[in-house]
């Protein structure tokens, strides 16, 4: 190819030593075959891919941890896909109480780095997923109700431009970019290389728990959980799962920023109902609380495919809601990752007004997302297919939908993702990017 601007980093193009391991996404279902991955290794790297791109006419997708839900996110057919993952520095300003990351860490790692050093890094259910995808979109967890979503303490960050010139943002500067990176997703603006985010002293213990009951009876915790777990004390961040019908049972994992006698006295109205299976409630030190939610997960590759769909309850579930879970659990596959995942809101969320971050969807009661898996491609359809049909029953009980896991059957899907934020994002969409070179199926498009 001719050009003028060198590709540099760590160059592999198709047919080069390590292609295969580099297209290796934790979901198998979104393994592409890009024409060429570029690891970068500073910000200069990153700036030399995109011009690279642009004077060859070949689609970019910037990625990170490899975590992306639907396909053509992070890896497209013939593209480059411009990789941060070897950049991972972490920085701690204990006396600012900030942490300046490069975004190819993963969550562990900030995590687990910053609670050695005596701070709270929020985090998910996954120690793999990428710091760089997860921020712009929100970055949900358990520790949310305390700390707000990752994207919240998110307050300066680099970025590279469809220009390939480097862009800082924060309150004072390109503030409107920094709006938009709170919660307008990846892959729209540019290639993030450093988020500076806020971090605050971590306790010397936390509580977490952990309790299962059978399957048979999800409906009835899951009717006690949504009532009880967004009005609970706001230090106590609850993820239930209920997995298939075949194989699968209902598993309650957490964290509350407090004593164990506090913890139990919280939980006594949900470790109450039912019969528990196994249940495991304990303080420990903040290092090891951490170690205990961010169980080391496969990075990759995954054997299971997943289609994932999602949204946010503002009510309880009624019954009609409860029978569409049912169907689906007793169709999805046995002894998947199937299921559905619940997280608890309110707390630090709800006080961010929906027009402060690009994040719009701050006044639900829990979020939702389901997942169907498979194994064989053969499958996929079916499975895809289950899912999306799933949206269309629960509609009427939910409200948006979460871009970080995203679903492609959504039409329209600005408003379902950014609410009343769209039109704004659109306009800054224009200013950074308006020739839309960061583009992908559900990107936000230019004016
Ligand atoms: C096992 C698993 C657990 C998860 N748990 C949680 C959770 O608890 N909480 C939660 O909020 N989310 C969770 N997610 C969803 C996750 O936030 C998204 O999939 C996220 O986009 C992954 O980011 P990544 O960098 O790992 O992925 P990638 O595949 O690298 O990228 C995903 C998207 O972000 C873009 N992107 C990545 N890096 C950059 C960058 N440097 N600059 C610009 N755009 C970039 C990509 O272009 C792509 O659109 C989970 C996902 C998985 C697979």
């Amino acid at each position: 190819m001719k050009s003028k601007t060198r590709l540099t980093g760590r160059v592999i193009f198709k047919g080069d030593p390590g292609y295969d391991t580099a297209r290796k996404n934790w979901d198998p279902h979104t393994d592409r075959f890009p024409k060429v991955f570029v690891f970068a290794q500073r910000t200069q790297d990153v700036a030399n891919a995109i011009k690279w791109a642009r004077e060859n006419n070949v689609p970019i997708r910037p990625r990170s941890g490899r975590h992306a839900l639907e396909t053509n996110l992070s890896q497209v057919n013939g593209g480059i896909v411009i990789d941060v993952s070897d950049m991972k520095k972490i920085r701690l300003n204990k006396k600012c109480g900030t942490v300046v990351v490069e975004t190819g860490n993963r969550v562990g790692r900030i995590v687990h780095s910053l609670a050695r050093q005596g701070y709270i890094a929020p985090f998910g259910d996954s120690p793999s997923v990428g710091i760089g995808g997860i921020t712009p979109g929100g970055g949900i967890g358990p520790l949310q109700r305390t700390v707000g979503l990752i994207c919240d303490n998110l307050i300066a960050l680099e970025m590279v431009d469809a220009k390939g010139r480097v862009i800082r943002a924060n309150k004072k500067k390109n503030a409107d970019l920094l709006w938009a990176t709170q919660g307008g997703g990846g892959g729209n603006f540019g290639v993030y290389t450093k988020y500076k985010l806020n971090v605050l002293r971590a306790p010397d213990q936390a509580t977490v728990f952990r309790v299962t009951w059978p399957w048979e009876q999800f409906e009835r915790i899951v009717k006690v959980w949504q009532r009880w777990a967004p009005s609970i004390d706001t230090r106590l961040g609850s993820e239930l799962s209920v997995g298939p019908k075949k194989g699968g049972n209902v598993v309650m994992l957490g964290m509350f920023l407090g004593s164990k006698t506090e913890a139990l006295r919280l939980l006594q109205p949900i470790i109450s109902v039912g019969t528990t299976t196994s249940k495991v409630i304990k303080q420990l030190p903040y290092t090891e609380a951490v170690t205990f939610m961010l169980a080391p997960d496969p990075i990759l590759p995954q054997k299971f495919s997943n289609q994932f769909s999602s949204g946010f309850g503002r009510k309880p579930f009624p019954d009609q809601a409860f029978k569409t879970m049912r169907e689906f659990l007793e169709k999805a596959e046995a002894n998947s990752p199937a299921g559905f995942f619940f997280l608890n809101w309110g707390g630090a969320i709800s006080r961010v007004r929906p027009k402060d971050t690009a994040f719009y969807w701050r006044k639900a009661k829990f979020y939702v997302e389901w997942n169907s898996s498979w194994v064989n491609p053969s499958d996929a359809a079916t499975n895809i297919a289950l899912t999306r049909e799933t949206r269309q029953k629960l509609l009427p009980y939910i409200v948006g939908s979460y871009i970080n896991v995203p679903d492609q059957g959504i039409k329209n899907s600005g408003p379902v993702y950014y609410g009343k934020n769209y039109a704004r994002l659109r306009k800054i969409k224009t200013k950074y990017d308006p020739k839309n070179v960061f583009n992908n199926p559900q990107s936000i498009p230019p004016l």
